[in-house]
């Protein structure tokens, strides 16, 4: 089969042959009949998440690992690492195989499940990294996401753990008691409208604890959703040692701010923006986009995290936290790092699937559109404007902020080792 007309990274119109699942050829005019006219759409290698909730097992009544997987294909994705804060915890090496195996027969992308740092997230006890790592989901990446590794003891243990078997650990840097009650961002706004401010300081202080434990025992440390301009100057402090420490900014962080929960198109307090960590301040987004386009942060991952209509649409302080993400994620990143000019389209591809795949481990995944690899591709066309819809998403969930907003581009097609999952926009 034929691709045609297709710009990779933006560059100048090719086609490309896919056989056997693998890129065969890429020239300005292959032969053959049978193809897709990409109608000058540009080519990504298929996008990778390092951060999603994929709720099976345990809410279902949210997302579900086929729905979810079509959100994600729907958004360009042809792998997501499953958080490990379901229903049971994915805890052990039997629920990593279960969420693994659900991926296998349902997914329309790759699934890797995370595997959560101690067992139940309790963080009381280190869970059997080893046994998840040596099952069939062959963990590479562990995270207690949803709640911070506090106690420095386990969080050492685990580091030291995870260099066996090349793991990586995901911290979800939240100092517990300085944001114990916090609903918003500490600022100004939080003052104004009187709810319990969560300081930047709380996710500043573990970040910077845990890059000195990383370095400490010689591991590899990843930060989930940097969300403040302290936590961009301590990691860059951390790699200018050479520490191995990676991060991640999820696109709401790129562009919305903490005014919102003020003042928005769906008026104050509307629980659509509560999220963790939370929405922060102009100077914030202004520096996570400066920390993504000069490689401080090395990567976009979605914290697609879906909840029904009931834990979103009451007030406030009861709302659940979190925003879905995978159907947004592109168009955001467009909206706040390409038509700002900080960065082009071969950067994208950098901090949205080559990079997340490596510190995921991923060996069939992120790579470079040429010759002899796998036939993952996104193809996009950035002309585009899409008013966000919630009810045509594929996600279980409708628990977006953008809707009714008018954002940049539209995925087109996906393609998941030379098979396409979505073709002009839909699921296939
Ligand atoms: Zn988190």
């Amino acid at each position: 089969m034929n691709i045609r007309n297709v710009r990779i990274l933006g560059g100048e119109p090719a086609d490309i042959r896919i056989a056997d699942g693998v890129i065969a050829e890429i020239g300005p005019r292959l032969d053959g009949r049978e193809g897709i006219d990409g109608e000058g759409a540009i080519a990504l290698p298929g996008l990778v998440d390092l951060h999603t909730h994929l709720r099976e097992p345990g809410r279902e009544d949210a997302e579900t690992v086929q729905t979810g997987t079509q959100s994600a294909a729907r958004g360009g994705y042809t792998a997501v690492h499953a958080m490990a804060n379901t229903s049971p915890v994915a805890d052990t090496a039997g629920v990593v195989e279960q969420v693994w195996r659900l991926g296998r027969e349902f997914a329309h992308c790759d699934v890797h499940p995370v595997g959560a740092v101690t067992v139940g997230l309790e963080g009381r006890q280190l869970a059997e990294l080893g046994a998840m790592a040596d099952s069939a989901a062959r963990v590479r990446v562990f995270s207690d996401d949803g709640k911070c590794v506090d106690d420095a003891v386990l969080m050492r243990r685990a580091l030291e753990y995870v260099k066996a078997f090349d793991g990586v650990v995901a911290q979800h840097a939240q100092e517990p008691r300085l944001t114990s009650g916090a609903q918003m961002n500490e600022g100004v706004i939080s003052g104004r409208l009187g709810l319990t401010g969560w300081p930047a300081v709380a996710e500043e202080a573990i970040i910077a604890r845990d890059c000195l434990l990383a370095a400490h025992v010689g591991s590899r440390l990843h930060v989930c959703h940097v969300s403040t301009a302290g936590s961009v100057e301590i990691l860059r402090w951390a790699k200018s040692k050479g520490w191995n420490v990676t991060a991640e900014v999820t696109p709401h962080h790129l562009l919305l701010t903490d005014d919102l929960v003020e003042e928005s198109p769906v008026g104050a307090y509307n629980p659509i923006y509560k999220v963790n960590p939370p929405l922060r301040t102009r100077a914030d987004v202004e520096a996570l986009r400066a920390a993504l386009a000069d490689g401080t942060i090395d990567i976009v991952a979605t914290d697609h995290a879906p909840h029904p209509v009931e834990d979103k649409e009451t007030e406030w302080s009861a709302a659940a936290m979190g925003m879905v993400g995978l159907e947004t994620a592109l168009s955001v990143v467009q909206e706040a790092m390409v038509e700002t000019g900080l960065l082009d389209w071969a950067g994208v591809a950098q901090r949205m699937s080559v990079v997340p795949a490596r510190i995921g481990r991923l060996a069939g995944q992120g790579q470079t559109l040429e010759v002899g690899a796998p036939a993952n591709i996104t193809l996009y066309d950035p002309s585009a404007r899409t008013k966000v819809d919630p009810a045509a998403f594929a996600s279980k969930s409708r628990n977006t902020p953008y809707e009714g907003m008018t954002l940049p581009g539209r995925v087109v097609a996906t393609f998941l080792r030379g098979r396409p999952t979505v073709l002009e926009g839909k699921l296939v």
